[in-house]
């Protein structure tokens, strides 16, 4: 199989700070890729641009198609998703209604099917379908977060940081998902400060420090990397 997405060159500023410089990635399809990194090391940045939301250079093609700036509906379109590090839920409406707006393009049959699909994976947002997801946990918004992305059928998730602000169990089931999506076909981009979470589930990682990739290669061996244990893994 191909890769899903493949990244050469992809260079990103903000006026004059290179937040993104000479960036190289790739997501074979049907594996989980995580890209891992300090506070500032670009990660968002880079996320953004994949989605097309920035001004860019280099070379970004998703499913074979080149990804150009401004195009987020028709990426969306094609099976590409993206949940932001803030979420961004919209806290007066219930859940269900949330995910509701995940599949607004798609009909109603097969929304209703996703939705199913998406309470399955999620019990916890089943038996809470009708609260306000302004009044949710942490871990249930991001819960929230991933399940409206996925009404959208994507063939590509890529994730900013869904372990920011969670306990350690929490991170373990989102985490845990992430991996039973893979076995569903969805293939993930994961975007981490939690290294040791996201070396785990990972098959392949990129190290991105001071907006390049430092290091990289198949997840379990970078996890036993010494300069990434003295770096990210700390002694625990
Ligand atoms: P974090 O984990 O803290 O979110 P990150 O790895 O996602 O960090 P980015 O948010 O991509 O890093 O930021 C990369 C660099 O670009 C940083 O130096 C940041 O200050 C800068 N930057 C990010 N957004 C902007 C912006 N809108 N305007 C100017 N500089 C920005």
């Amino acid at each position: 199989m191909g890769n899903i997405l493949e990244v050469r060159g992809l260079c990103v500023a903000y006026g004059k700070v290179e937040a993104v410089q000479d960036v190289n990635l790739a997501v074979p399809e049907g594996s989980i890729v995580t890209v891992i990194g300090p506070n500032g090391a670009g990660k968002t940045t880079t996320l953004a641009a994949l989605m097309g939301l920035l001004p860019a250079r280099g070379e970004i093609r998703f499913d074979g198609r080149p990804v150009r700036r401004g195009q987020v509906e028709q990426l969306v379109a094609q099976g590409l998703a993206l949940v932001p590090e803030s979420r961004d839920l919209f806290g007066e409406m219930s859940i269900e209604d949330n995910l509701s707006l995940g599949a607004y393009r798609r009909g109603r049959a097969e929304a209703k099917a996703t939705l199913d699909e998406v309470y399955a994976l999620f019990p916890r947002l089943l038996e809470r379908r009708a609260q306000a997801a302004g009044t949710l946990s942490g871990g249930e918004r991001q819960m929230l977060a991933v399940g409206r992305a996925l009404m959208g059928r994507p063939k590509l998730l890529m994730l900013d940081e869904p372990s920011l602000g969670l306990a350690p169990l929490i991170v373990r089931d989102i985490f845990r998902i992430i991996v039973k999506l893979r076995s569903l076909g969805v293939s993930v981009l994961l975007v981490e400060q939690n290294a040791r979470a996201a070396l785990q589930v990972a098959d392949h990682a990129y190290v991105l420090e001071n907006g390049r990739v430092g290091l990289e290669g198949p997840a379990a061996e970078l996890a036993s990397d010494p300069r990434v244990i003295e770096s990210y893994l700390g002694l625990s």
